[in-house]
């Protein structure tokens, strides 16, 4: 409909040092999808999504967020840009409790919104209940809801999501993926990199494959999860 997209990466050659951990990655999100980033270990996923949220910024290529060229701003402002990212590792400030932890991930906008912690709540009704807990003492499962909802705070459009089920019981998981869908639903927007490239490829549109900083595969959800070097290389198939 010639609007820009939500998220547009164009080109992308991002270095550790001598390392070029980005090749030219070039890729688009649209407002209301959820785009999947699949990929070996090392491929440049989290890479990507550094780069997109600015806490990296690339050496060249260019950064767009709704037709705005965004690269060179830093993560902390690019939170205004409407753009939330939940690292790997979920990282919570653990002395801190449930509540305060939601109350910092709302630190760029004037103050927290009471119907965003009532949102987040909403969502994960066990945060709930755990509210005045100490962040370090909650189960991993919580921990990483926790950072979905810290994230949340900051009224995100762009959800960049960083292996949100890395290292949690299969049953967790599900249910983590059931909330990202819900939030998918109310209108937020979802770049996702998953090594559980089945459970991600159920919830996304699109997907997009990546191999030693390059994108090698772009489909449909549905084509790549019915593609035999996708059921073969992510799918654990022969
Ligand atoms: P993983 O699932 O293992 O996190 P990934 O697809 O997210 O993999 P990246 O973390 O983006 O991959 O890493 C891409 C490349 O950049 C890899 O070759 C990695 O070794 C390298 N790399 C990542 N972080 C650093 C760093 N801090 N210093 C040097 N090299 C790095």
């Amino acid at each position: 409909d010639g609007s820009p997209a939500l998220l547009e990466l164009r080109d992308l050659h991002v270095f550790y040092g001598a390392i070029e951990a980005l090749k030219g990655v070039s890729l688009t999100v649209a407002e209301g999808e959820v785009v999947a980033l699949l990929g070996g270990n090392g491929a440049g996923k989290s890479t990507t999504l550094k780069t997109a949220s600015g806490m990296m910024a690339p050496r060249t290529g260019e950064v767009w967020l709704r037709g705005e060229r965004v690269d060179g701003i830093k993560s902390h402002e690019l939170v205004r840009f409407g753009i939330g990212h939940v690292p790997e590792g979920r990282r919570v400030f653990p002395r801190m409790t449930v509540l305060e932890n939601l109350r910092m991930g709302a630190y760029r906008l004037r103050r927290p919104d009471p119907a965003d912690i009532d949102r987040v709540f909403t969502l994960f009704p066990v945060l709930a209940q755990r509210r005045k807990q100490v962040s370090g003492t909650l189960s991993g499962g919580e921990q990483q809801m926790l950072a979905i909802g810290r994230a949340l705070m900051g009224k995100p459009e762009l959800l960049l999501l960083d292996e949100p089920s890395m290292g949690l019981a299969p049953l967790i998981v599900q249910q983590i993926f059931e909330i990202l869908k819900e939030i998918n639903d109310q209108g937020t927007t979802l770049l996702l990199v998953e090594q559980n490239a089945s459970q991600a490829l159920q919830l996304a549109d699109r997907g997009y494959v990546l191999e030693t900083g390059s994108v090698v595969m772009a489909d449909e959800a549905s084509a790549l999860l019915a593609d035999p070097r996708i059921r073969a290389a992510y799918l654990g198939e022969a």
